[in-house]
């Protein structure tokens, strides 16, 4: 990956209160990466004004004033899961109510819903169901593929690759060269948490290893899958292991370049067993996009999900080395579960709004970070390097009346909701 350029030097803070943060604005100034005690330096500083404006020197360096977004769509085919992970409000097992799954027709119709705003993205993670067959997720991807060409499919979490892997009683890497030829384009960043096991041993216990999970990443990356990178935080973990977590981002992403952005993820207690936790702290929130953004210097995005610390805080973090809101994000429903007070989903226009509220220029993306083009009336002309027709799904026209008919998948639409 080329060097990052340096920040402006008029951009950095003139002066720092803490001066362990000011050796550190010294490294940052002239180019050199932050070690792990530099790490522990950016999380307990209390200068979080000189921390913000060191992270925001290095953000604009690298992307100016602009504000990425998407437009995108979750789609969760099913909330039952065995896992049992202490952290989570969302999944169901087995016979519980609330529990779902969504047959193949089902959640491509669902995907469909609500395709007035031109989706160029959609977002399919759900939980580790103990008995759908192999052939349901290859199926999937084919049936929203088929359905919705050239929209992109970012599919299934390290978590759910082990999962889908085994499954079918095969190599992780062979399922992950079925999944791509399925439709996989990348893969979201979830379930990474904390991938010290001190962690893993309280708040997911049965899901797999930090280890399990970077070689996962390592192996979608080595065969042309890109990933995303997260970190759950603000429950049990030490500055030590947010840092640990972080360095080992950084030196697999060394290795292959294949992240193409890291999630701060907020944990939100309610619903859990650890509901007696507080929040995560506008502090705190700040603190890690910040130290993300510092550590990480060969990654290009550090995102701030809205949905998670907030439309009114959001702005303020595009100013503390985020530069990416995620997405529009239609029907969010797992962080709801958890007790998030955010909209299940932002128009188009509602996010140019709050980037715009930071004073920084709208951009919206693509799965490639190019920018997405549209006629005056919101279609979608250009994304993913792929020309829409008007009239097409992914093109903002309604779905339902112009795509093409579901397709039938004999066997595996007869999956039925299940509670
Ligand atoms: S976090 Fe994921 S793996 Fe854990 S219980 Fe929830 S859906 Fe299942």
């Amino acid at each position: 990956m080329p060097r990052p350029p340096l920040p402006r030097p008029e951009a950095l803070p003139a002066r720092f209160s803490d001066p362990a943060l000011a050796r550190v604005g010294e490294k940052v100034a002239a180019g050199e990466r932050l070690s792990f005690d530099d790490g522990l330096a950016l999380f307990r500083t209390p200068d979080l004004l000189g921390l913000g404006g060191l992270a925001n020197a290095v953000r604009e360096a690298r992307h100016g004033n602009l504000g990425y977004y998407n437009v995108n769509r979750y789609l969760n085919p099913t909330n039952l899961c065995w896992v049992d992970c202490g952290l989570c409000a969302w999944a169901r097992k087995p016979g519980v109510e609330g529990g779902y799954t969504m047959a193949i027709r089902e959640a491509v119709a669902e995907a469909a819903a609500g395709w007035h705003d031109g989706i160029t993205e959609i977002h399919v993670v759900g939980g580790l169901h103990p008995t759908l067959p192999y052939d349901y997720y290859t199926g999937l991807l084919r049936a929203l593929r088929e359905r919705f060409p050239g929209v992109h499919l970012k599919a299934w979490t390290m978590v759910e690759l082990d999962w889908i892997a085994r499954v079918g009683r095969k190599e992780l890497v062979e399922t992950i060269l079925d999944l791509k030829a399925a439709g996989m384009d990348s893969c979201p960043g979830g379930g990474a948490e904390i991938f010290a096991r001190r962690v893993r041993d309280i708040v997911c216990t049965n899901k797999i290893d930090g280890e399990r999970w970077l070689e996962a990443a390592r192996l979608c990356h080595v065969n042309g899958v890109q990933t995303n990178v997260t970190m759950l935080y603000g429950h049990f973990e030490t500055d030590e292991e947010r840092v640990d977590h972080l360095v080992r981002i950084r030196e697999l992403q060394d290795e292959t370049g294949g992240f193409l952005g890291f999630i701060p993820l907020a944990f939100h207690p309610e619903g859990t067993p650890f509901a007696h936790l507080p929040a995560s702290s506008g502090l705190l929130d700040l603190k890690v996009i910040a130290a993300a953004r510092l550590l990480l210097d060969n990654l290009d995005h550090v995102k701030a999900y809205w949905v998670q610390i907030g439309e009114k805080f959001a702005p303020v973090a595009l100013h503390f080395g985020a530069d990416d809101l995620v997405g529009t994000v239609t029907e969010e429903t797992i962080t709801h579960a958890a007790g998030a007070k955010t909209e299940a989903g932002l128009g188009r226009l509602e996010m140019e709004r709050l980037i715009r509220s930071a004073g920084r220029e709208p951009f919206e993306r693509d799965a490639f970070y190019e920018r997405v083009v549209r006629d005056p009336s919101g279609r979608v002309l250009r994304a993913n390097r792929h020309d829409f027709v008007p009239g097409t799904a992914a093109s903002g026209a309604p779905a339902a009346q112009e795509a093409p008919p579901l397709p039938l998948h004999p066997g595996l639409d007869t999956v039925v909701a299940s509670s």
